[in-house]
């Protein structure tokens, strides 16, 4: 394998062949082009679903550019998450200093929109200059009575998973400041799912039909109210643990709410999901709920699961996603359909997460951290794969190749969470490889 950096010989593992422990949250090697993006990437992606609060970007305009807007995550009533703002940083604003123009962006801003809470994203360029935003933030809560909240995620500090917990610092900051709602004893706080395409209502409608109430979501379709409210639940129920298990800790030390990890993708992590719930609260009835729920979802899918796991025999996909439980998922996800994993990558699993991604796969699956796109491409070449699942970055990698590529990150508009979300998944990936395209299409085999 001369593709690779040496460096990064102990984040490349064979199952079957090598017998190390493969290591995840290292520091991305210079040279490699690390498919990861920056600290502040990483804490938006976490607050900016939070659909009434304003967000605003200190820093150049281009750290804006890639906002919610563009990505799949919903919103049940106000929009004003989508709109990105930005103190649009100019040469003389780092010379000069730009808090003065941060505090008069927020005060229009509020004036403006009346948000719930304001978040303030402070970027490279600040961090290098030192504007004071902790300062700014305070005083400008302190005029309008509305919670200002500075999110310190400096791009260069570190990788993405650094910006989910600053962005979980940032959260725990509300969490605890109201009281107002009302709180069934079977009440669980959603951590981690972003309601991409509607997958929230999908979850919270599964819920509800058992018994269990959805007191917060955070952080898709998000309400600061909510969130303020969220140290009253019983449960926190965490999915995509790299983004938020740091605030189901920090509910666990504050308020003593114990949390369970899930996964809300594919039949068997979904049904987990419903029954870990109803066996914590020890209730025989919530129990016969979701195994009546679970009973009649699979009765609907098994016939339509079967018709494609026939077509879809002796495909193999490539996986490269963000955190380690996703890919897990996706492993047993595509099993279920009759398509083996041969690469199974992710961008910020820790040595634990690949211990298990291990057990999981098949003998000869290439396991990858923090990989990029010479790696990725080369193991597509010696795997055969011929479907890559990922995200926004992994796309081209997968055309140039001339293979099917399927979405399953923040960008995508198809539901992939739930029942109804595992069937989307079967239908997307087999009219993927199944398109008249790929015969036209020069594949990296005959070239
Ligand atoms: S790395 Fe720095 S400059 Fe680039 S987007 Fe992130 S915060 Fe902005």
């Amino acid at each position: 394998m001369s593709f690779f950096l040496q460096e990064r010989k102990e984040q490349i593992f064979t199952k079957g062949v090598d017998s190390f422990d493969l290591v995840g949250g290292k520091p991305s090697l210079a040279g490699s082009v690390s498919q990861r993006a920056c600290v502040f990437c990483g804490s938006r992606v976490v607050l900016y679903p939070i659909v009434d609060a304003l967000h605003v970007v200190h820093g150049p305009i281009g750290c804006a550019a890639y906002t919610w807007d563009i990505r799949g995550s919903m919103s049940s009533g106000l929009e004003l998450y989508r709109s990105s703002f930005s103190t649009d940083l100019r040469e003389r604003h780092v010379i000069f200093g730009g808090e003065k123009r941060l505090f008069q962006t927020l005060m229009g801003l509020i004036e403006r929109y009346s948000p719930e809470a304001v978040f303030v994203y402070s970027t490279c360029i600040v961090g290098l200059i030192g504007d004071d935003i902790r300062s700014i933030c305070s005083q400008v809560e302190r005029v309008k009575n509305v919670p200002v909240i500075p999110v310190m995620s400096e791009g260069f500090q570190g990788t993405k998973k650094d910006g989910y917990k600053i962005a979980c610092d940032a959260l725990a900051t509300l969490v605890g400041t109201n009281n107002g709602k009302e709180v069934s004893p079977y009440s669980i706080n959603i951590l981690g799912d972003f309601n991409l395409a509607g997958e929230l209502w999908i979850l919270t409608d599964y819920y509800r039909k058992i018994g269990v109430q959805v007191l917060a979501s955070l952080t898709g379709d998000g309400r600061v109210k909510d969130i303020q409210n969220a140290h009253r639940a019983a449960l926190n129920v965490v999915q995509c643990s790299g983004s938020m298990i740091h605030l189901a800790r920090i509910m666990k030390d504050r308020y003593n709410i114990p949390f369970i990890k899930v996964s809300y993708f594919g039949i068997e992590d979904m049904s987990d999901a419903l029954y870990e719930v109803a066996k914590f609260f020890r209730c025989e009835k919530l129990m016969e709920n979701a195994r009546s729920l679970v009973k009649n979802e699979l009765t609907k899918m098994f016939p339509l699961l079967e018709s494609y796991q026939r077509a879809l025999c002796g495909t193999k996909a490539a996986i490269y996603v963000g955190g380690a439980f996703k890919a897990i998922s996706l492993v047993k996800a595509l099993r279920l359909i009759g398509v083996k994993t041969v690469i199974a990558g992710t961008q910020t699993g820790s040595v634990e997460d690949y211990e298990l991604l291990k057990t999981i796969c098949d003998d000869g699956c290439i396991l990858v951290d923090d990989s990029n796109p010479i790696e990725l491409s080369e193991f597509v070449k010696q795997t055969g794969a011929n479907l890559f699942i990922g995200g926004v970055k992994e796309r081209p990698i997968a055309y140039k190749l001339g293979i099917g590529f399927c979405d399953h990150n923040h960008e995508r508009k198809l539901a992939l969470a739930g029942y109804e979300g595992m069937l989307n998944f079967a239908k997307e990936v087999y009219e993927t490889i199944s398109s008249p395209v790929w015969q036209f299409v020069n594949s990296f085999e005959s070239k």
